[in-house]
């Protein structure tokens, strides 16, 4: 199956796997496509992720099943 994850920083979406950028929140785990996304969102995470949320309603960036 694949799974696609969220940067919720830039708003890109990739396949589960390309990106090695990743930061746990609130246990889940966030994917970013690079080193300078993952800082942003470690910076204001609850920001990034609500600012996500407003603009894809009812996608999970993490990609993992509700
Ligand atoms: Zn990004």
């Amino acid at each position: 199956m694949t799974v696609i994850v969220h940067d919720v920083v830039c708003g890109m979406s990739t396949e589960t796997g390309n990106w090695d950028e990743k930061a746990e929140y609130k246990d889940k785990t966030y994917h970013f496509c690079c080193d300078g996304c993952k800082g942003a969102f470690e910076k204001s995470p609850d920001y990034h992720i609500e600012n996500f949320a407003e603009e894809h309603p009812g996608v999970d960036p993490t990609g993992q099943q509700a």
